[in-house]
């Protein structure tokens, strides 16, 4: 995609495009108009409708994140409709409703990818960090990497359970819940609030860790058992957890909290170190795991189940164009549930 600055950006496609990543008083992000590049071969242009507003886009804009590629436009959490077609794309039709998400592409060939954890293949390619992304009213994804949305939900709605929804879910296999357990979620962002809807969905019992007052009421609103600081006790020994705070003394409280056998999974593409601690903190087969990324198994497993639920999102809309102020607010903590433009 080639990007020109445009005083009149109404009349072609429009991109956020990011080229100097910096803090968001200097409101990195510009509106630009972008020239329409056409499908290549396997993959398909989308018409957006809504983009979810993630932290990592936050980071990423921010530069706490490195760029992989500047300019490069961010967001990975797209609704829209097929507008046209790449040579060989026989999945999809003009005007079906997709979703594309952070996984935009694997190499299908390596041993990774054979055994079913294209997520860590290392030639993957994700949305809004190596291929330009939804913060757009036009997107190019590789076909066989785009997602069909259930009926459910309306565009805005679907958007945020394309990443916060899916890594939490995610999340919970790895932490290795079982339905009817004792599940810790430490942290209370987007993410943790549709994990916590598909745990109770399960019939677990859920207890919330965080340092918001306002978030600790929330989960307990929306049936958390529990819910406490990071440095209270739970009530009980946890069967896992998930830790969603990028904060490494997090995954410390919630080792404390699991009972032997049991599991955290850390949620955070980004964390600080975490304190040194005692090995009877791990002993007794503890776990601990990082969860990274997503396959397409676990993103279509996620939107079949979300439907079923159904999950309740909470969104904040914003245009395309005010996505540095929607960004602002993600940093500020004013957002509450998600954020995510609309062309
Ligand atoms: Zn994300
Ligand atoms: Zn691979």
């Amino acid at each position: 995609m080639s990007h020109r600055a445009g005083s009149d950006v109404t009349g072609g496609s429009r991109a956020q495009v990011l080229a100097h990543p910096g803090p968001m008083v200097e409101r990195p992000l510009q509106l630009l108009e972008v020239e329409p590049a056409p499908p290549e071969p396997g993959e398909i242009a989308i018409e957006v409708s809504a983009c979810g507003v993630c932290r990592t886009d936050l980071q990423l804009v921010e530069g706490d994140l490195p760029a992989r590629r500047l300019p490069i436009v961010p967001g990975h959490q797209v609704v829209g409709h097929v507008s046209a077609l790449g040579a060989g794309v026989q999945r999809w039709s003009v005007g079906d409703r997709v979703g594309v998400a952070w996984l935009g592409g694997s190499c299908g060939d390596c041993d990774r990818c054979r055994a079913g954890q294209e997520n860590l293949c290392a030639a993957a390619e994700f949305t809004g960090w190596d291929r330009d992304g939804g913060y757009a009213d036009r997107i190019i994804a590789r076909g066989d990497f785009a997602f069909s949305i259930p009926a459910a939900f309306a565009d805005v709605d679907a958007a945020p359970l394309l990443c916060g929804g899916v890594i939490g879910y995610r999340s919970l296999k790895i932490s290795g819940i079982r339905p009817g357990g004792r599940l810790g979620l430490y942290g209370f962002g987007a993410s943790a609030l549709l994990a916590l809807q598909v745990a109770l969905h399960w019939g677990c019992e859920v207890y919330v860790a965080t340092r918001s007052a306002s978030e600790r009421e929330r989960a307990l609103e929306l049936g958390a058992v529990w819910a406490g600081g990071y440095d209270d006790a739970p009530p009980v020994g946890l069967d896992a957890a998930v830790t969603f705070a990028p904060v490494g003394s997090v995954v410390v409280a919630a080792l404390r909290a699991i009972v032997p056998g049991g599991t955290v999974a850390i949620n955070a593409i980004h964390l600080d170190e975490i304190p040194a601690f005692d090995y009877d903190l791990l002993w007794r087969e503890r776990g601990l795991r990082s969860v990274a990324n997503f396959t397409r198994r676990d993103a279509e497993e996620f939107l079949a189940l979300a439907a079923e639920i159904p999950i309740r999102t909470v969104v904040e809309v914003h245009p395309l164009d005010d996505a540095n102020l929607a960004l602002e607010r993600l940093a500020a903590g004013a957002v509450s549930g998600a954020a995510v433009l609309t062309t």
